[in-house]
């Protein structure tokens, strides 16, 4: 390979298993990094790019946004980053810097976000990729690189909506889904002194919960299990993607509680209970960089470890197949076999 040429998979229509595509590595623009890639995880969203769920993909398109790699090249202008840091990459590599969100320091809300993503035009499942420099965040040197691969996109986003509720310790958490998500939903949450109920459809997945730090496990869809815990908690947060049951979940929160939706699931609620009970619902991407600054130490010190399979990237399909199925314990990384 030739710096000058990248070597990724591409889904070169929508819904189309990825294969392999060779292009010019993009131009470094002043502000800019080129990062060769040694890890990336796959992520539920990099599914439903692939599907264009979003109606913002491009084809051919490269997924990837858990990015772990080492700088190769800098633009002119990049600061605080010299070339052969090991750094780490997520959903968002650019951002306009001008509009009132990007100025507050809240990039993840750009204006025009659609346009920032890493894999804007091509992503992680690659030998490099490009992205601005101020995206790319310098990784604890002792944290493994498929560890801080999950931290960047499926860590932040769990743990920006939790820090920012649990500014005390004691809220009462409900984490929906036990999958690449929740499992580091239920560490952060542990870690930030909530008290934790993990809720998942599969029974199965009821010690390893237990084991990432809930106080109690319930499975959705026994009535007489949920019954038990109506008005339970001050916060859910929603990481499932799957079907459901709105009615019953929304039963969980207590009067003037709060649903976040982190992840992309259909929705379709009854108003009755969410005006009657006074309940906020919000969604809540990623996280500013404030944030994923804080959350990379966070993690190192209270051991926060996602369980990862790793796979060759030439085995991009079968991860995708596997996280498809429900069969991922818990994120899959990929690897260019570069350590
Ligand atoms: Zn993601
Ligand atoms: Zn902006």
């Amino acid at each position: 390979m030739s710096p000058s040429t990248v070597d990724g998979y591409a889904a070169m229509a929508m819904g189309q298993a990825l294969e392999p595509l060779s292009y010019p590595a993009p131009p470094l623009g002043e502000h800019d990094v080129r990062v060769a890639i040694s890890h990336c995880g796959v992520c539920f969203t990099d599914i439903q790019g692939i599907d264009d769920f979003y109606g913002i993909t491009g084809f051919p398109f490269v997924p990837g946004h858990e990015i772990v790699g080492h700088v190769e090249a800098l633009g002119r202008e990049v600061t605080g980053l010299a070339e052969g840091d090991r750094v780490g990459i997520g959903w968002q590599g650019r951002s306009c810097e001008r509009c009132a969100w990007c100025v507050q320091g809240e990039e993840q809300l750009c204006q025009d976000i659609a346009e920032m993503g890493t894999w804007e035009r091509h992503g992680g499942f690659a030998s490099s990729v490009t992205v601005d420099g101020r995206f790319a965040f310098p990784l604890p040197e002792a944290m493994a690189p498929e560890v801080a691969a999950v931290l960047m996109c499926a860590g932040v986003s769990v743990y920006s909506p939790l820090r920012a509720c649990a500014t005390g310790s004691g809220l009462r958490v409900g984490i929906l889904g036990v999958g690449g998500l929740g499992h580091l939903a239920i560490q952060f949450a542990h870690a930030l002194g909530c008290e934790v109920t993990a809720l998942s459809s599969s029974p199965a997945k009821e010690q390893e919960a237990i084991t990432f730090g809930a106080d109690q496990f319930v499975v959705t869809g026994d009535r007489a299990r949920m019954r038990s815990i109506d008005y339970a908690f001050d916060l859910v947060l929603c990481t499932a993607h799957g079907a459901i049951d709105w009615e019953e979940l929304l039963m969980t929160l207590r009067k003037r509680g709060r649903l976040v939706l982190v992840g992309f699931p259909e929705v379709s609620m009854n108003p009755t209970d969410i005006v009657a009970h006074e309940l906020s619902i919000t969604g809540s991407f990623l996280g500013n960089r404030t944030k994923m600054r804080e959350m990379l130490p966070f993690a190192r010190d209270h051991g926060i470890t996602p369980r990862v399979e790793q796979l060759p990237m030439a085995q991009v399909n079968e991860a995708i197949r596997r996280l498809k199925e429900n069969l991922a314990r818990y994120r899959i990384v990929l690897n260019n076999g570069m350590g």
